[in-house]
């Protein structure tokens, strides 16, 4: 019990963390090549803020949440995901009063209560982005377009894009009872999930991964051929601006955010070899939530994006993710006097920004030898107490064991030249 991570956690060692670093900073950097800038929230929030923000309807909220009851009583949930919190905090820290649109992105974990298997954990971690403060389609375009811009870059060309419209309160509404007609006579067949969804919100049902369901809304109407003209123009010029990227993406009707304040553009990015959890990538617009949440009337449109399923599209896709170098130089010593003084050098070295260790365990000349190997050092210095006196010291290099006399006092000048 103690040496074993709860159920559907998993630690990242050394091993697998560069791969991380690596898709952390690829992110960082795609987001502000688009004028997108970080924000932190905490990892718990009031448990009110994803029944507002997230729905009392989803499987989120009605199975998946971690929420537990503080020491003074209040209701806390652990986030499940990361547009609730970033809404809350542009309502908190009035950033609808700056200059908009307000283009926000975060890396986070999230945490639900599923299932575990590959690709689906229950702490799991996310990239995210808001745009606030716009509903132009070309900022639609341009949320899908920088998800795009960082596959692309982290090597992944073969991701489909999955794009539908899913209009808005009021011709949904309409559609819900065109729906609700023709499943009228397949209700019984249908999960318990989707009975429940029938009165409440039929469109979830297209959504519902059961194979009987799936089934009995093979032919069901579609809620794209009833959208309302505001929405289907919106959606137009959403294409035309990703056509005009060159980015291919194909229409699925199927997708669906199902809530009252989503609306519009639904997105999602698959990738076909990650087995049965195929969406890396999934966002849309939310242009009711700013104000259900309490703030100003704002529209909004995001992304977020699994890291886990991220990481593991990529490995099978044989995509290997640049490793970080092994240490500049390793000290090797002879005798006691050379150990103390190797202190020195390591610590010069290290503030002029070589990276290097030394031995700290008490390794015979031979074996120190064999770790500067192990640890990947390029270079390795040998010093001996006579070599102090004699202001001299032995460098190695490692990659073909070529060997120099150098002088103690230029083995800051020497290494610059040849690193
Ligand atoms: P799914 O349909 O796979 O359950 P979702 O609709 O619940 O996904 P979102 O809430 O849109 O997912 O979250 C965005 C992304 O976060 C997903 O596309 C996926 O990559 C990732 N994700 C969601 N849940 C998990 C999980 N339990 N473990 C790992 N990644 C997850
Ligand atoms: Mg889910």
């Amino acid at each position: 019990m103690l040496t074993k991570a709860p159920r559907g956690t998993k630690d990242v060692v050394p091993s697998e963390a560069y791969k991380w670093i690596y898709v952390e900073e690829l992110f960082r950097k795609v987001c502000s090549l688009f004028g997108y800038e970080e924000v932190r929230t905490p990892i718990f929030e009031h448990t009110e803020l994803f029944k507002r923000g997230v729905g009392e309807t989803t499987d989120i909220v009605q199975k998946e949440m971690y929420s537990f009851e503080d020491n003074g009583g209040r209701e806390i949930t652990l986030k499940p995901e990361g547009t609730a919190p970033a809404v809350r905090a542009f309502i908190e820290n009035k950033l609808y009063a700056d200059a908009q649109p307000t283009k926000l992105y975060y890396i986070t974990p999230c945490f639900r209560y599923e299932r575990p298997q590959a690709g689906r954990l229950r702490q799991f971690h996310q990239f995210g982005i808001e745009v606030f403060g716009s509903n132009a389609p070309s900022v639609d375009a341009e949320v899908m377009a920088l998800a795009i811009e960082f596959f692309k870059r982290v090597g992944l060309e073969s991701l489909e894009l999955r794009i539908n419209s899913i209009g808005c309160p009021s011709c949904r509404k309409e559609y819900n009872n065109i729906l609700r007609e023709y499943l009228r006579n397949k209700v019984d067949t249908l999960c318990n999930t989707c009975k429940d969804r029938y009165e409440r919100n039929p469109m979830r049902i297209l959504d519902c991964k059961n194979p009987v369901c799936n089934e009995e809304t093979v032919d069901a109407p579609l809620l794209i051929n009833h959208i309302c003209t505001e929405c289907k123009d919106h959606f137009e010029k959403v294409r035309k601006h990703l056509e005009g990227m060159n980015i291919k993406y194909e229409i699925d009707p199927k997708i669906v955010r199902g809530l009252d304040y989503y609306n519009k553009t639904a997105f999602e990015i698959i990738s076909k070899d990650i087995g049965a959890q195929s969406t890396v990538c999934g966002g849309g617009r939310y242009d009711g939530l700013v104000e259900q949440l309490g703030g100003p009337s704002t529209p909004g449109v995001g992304f977020g994006m699994g890291i886990e399923r991220l990481l593991l599209t990529l490995e099978n896709n044989n995509i290997n993710i640049p490793k970080k170098e092994g240490l500049d130089i390793f000290v090797v010593t002879i005798g006691e006097k050379a150990e103390e003084y190797s202190f020195k050098i390591i610590s010069q070295l290290r503030q002029n920004d070589i990276s290097c260790d030394k031995d700290h365990i008490g390794r015979s000349v031979k074996a120190q030898f064999k770790y500067s190997d192990k640890v990947n050092a390029r270079f390795t210095v040998v010093i001996g107490d006579d070599e102090i006196e004699k202001d001299t010291v032995q460098l190695k290099d490692m990659s073909t064991s070529n060997q120099y006399e150098i002088k103690l006092s230029e083995l800051l000048k020497e290494l610059k030249e040849r690193l």
